[in-house]
């Protein structure tokens, strides 16, 4: 991948600098923030254009609305951010249009205003269907800064397309820089052993990194919901386990091509079934060469497991983990997934962990600062492994030479 502009790169002493930022933040139902992490994340490149003289014209997307609505709007987002820099942030009463642009016209040095959700105009997701979207967008700034890596991996108006009208002028803040610098160089070109970790729901949407994990890493480990696939292709019987009866053929293409190298891959060897997806659930733990009874289900990695899985990962220079290992939202279930956390924050290689459900376990049990790098874009980081590289930061400005 060629080299991107950074934000360093920008001159950006008396420019508007039109900035994607990932304000995407859980709220209550009172629209109160309850994490904040995601604006406190975007404070460094946001203070570097303040203190080089610039102004920002912050933007983002919020859930996921369907056209206009105030329940989503990022009005919460902007009084955070106000408090976080300590000084006022203005807010724009829709993302574009005349009374936005008089707005972002009249900005000074030093000042900051954030964008209405981006999302409350399909041309965001669809630049296509809107293509009036994303150039009424780049008529706000001089400059186009993308550091919300949790959403490069989408084309979108704000992400992609946009960067078109800023030839020379658009760059990378200092988070996606970070997050490209760390799944970049640290799995893509990784220090081995390079063992990683693929849990959660899903063979489905997962089965390009699982592919594309498998040529990088030197083990691949499989716990949760999506094990029961392999499992089945094994020839198990799964109970009432997650399965996806048309990944089969996949998952037995896979099991096939590891024949001759059974430590590329390995699949739980015990685990804990239950007889309800409750936490008072009746359970056992099983070999996984014993079929599941009749009615029952797999929900997280067994006491073996977790000791296999541990014994590669200590030996590994580069480790990487994304999903859980077992249902860890239900107390009784959430063993395996603690376990592989608690592993982790000991290991002494470069450890990386993306994933929402990852990171929030990670975060459960307060082992952040253990973690190498904690990526903050779930499925970003995922195609990022799996492509090399994302649209929004493809559509970045090369750096001169
Ligand atoms: P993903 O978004 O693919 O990372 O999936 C995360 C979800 O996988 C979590 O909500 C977990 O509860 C779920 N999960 C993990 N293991 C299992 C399992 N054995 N059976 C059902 N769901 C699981």
């Amino acid at each position: 991948m060629t080299q991107k502009l950074s934000i360093t790169d920008l001159p950006i002493t008396g420019h508007r600098v039109l900035m994607r930022v990932d304000f995407n933040v859980p709220l209550d139902k009172e629209r109160h923030i309850t994490d904040a992490t995601r604006i406190a994340a975007s404070l460094p490149s946001i203070q570097h254009v303040l203190d080089h003289g610039g102004s920002v014209i912050a933007m983002s997307h919020l859930g996921r609305p369907k056209g206009a609505d105030p329940q989503l709007s990022l009005r919460p987002c902007a009084d955070k951010l106000a408090e976080l820099l300590g000084r006022p942030v203005q807010m724009a009463p829709d993302a574009i249009g005349p009374q936005v642009e008089a707005m972002a016209a009249a900005l000074q040095p030093g000042q900051v205003m954030l964008l209405e959700n981006l999302r409350f105009h399909k041309g965001e997701e669809k630049p296509d269907a809107d293509p009036n979207f994303a150039p009424a967008l780049a008529r706000l700034g001089d400059l186009y800064v993308n550091d919300a890596f949790g959403t490069a991996h989408r084309a979108h108006a704000s992400t992609a397309t946009i960067a078109q009208h800023f030839p020379g002028k658009a760059a990378a803040g200092f988070l996606l820089q970070k997050e490209i610098q760390f799944l970049g160089e640290a799995l893509l070109n990784p220090k081995r052993p390079f063992v990683a970790v693929l849990g959660g729901a899903k063979v489905s949407s997962k089965i390009g990194v699982i592919e594309a994990l498998l040529k990088k890493v030197d083990t691949l480990l499989i716990g949760g919901g999506m094990a029961y696939t392999f499992f089945k292709a094994r020839g198990l019987d799964i109970g009432n386990s997650l399965f996806e009866a048309d990944m089969l053929p996949k998952a037995r293409e896979i099991l096939a091509s590891i024949q001759h190298d059974p430590q590329r891959l390995l699949l739980p060897v015990d685990h804990l079934v239950a007889d309800a997806f409750d936490n008072s659930a009746k359970t056992q733990l099983l070999p996984t060469t014993q079929n599941v009874p009749p009615g029952w289900l797999g929900v997280d990695i067994g006491p073996k497991t977790v000791e296999a899985f541990s014994r590669v990962l200590r030996i590994a220079s580069t480790a990487f983990w994304n999903g859980p290992l077992g249902v860890f939202e239900i107390p009784a279930f959430a063993q395996g997934t603690t376990a592989v956390a608690h592993v982790f924050a000991q290991l002494p290689a470069t450890t990386i962990v993306g994933g929402g459900d990852s990171v929030a376990a990670i975060q459960q049990y307060h082992l952040a600062d253990k973690i190498t790098h904690i990526s903050t874009g779930g499925g970003a980081s995922l195609e990022y492994i799996e492509y090399g590289t994302l649209p929004g930061i493809e559509a970045l400005s090369p750096k001169a030479v």
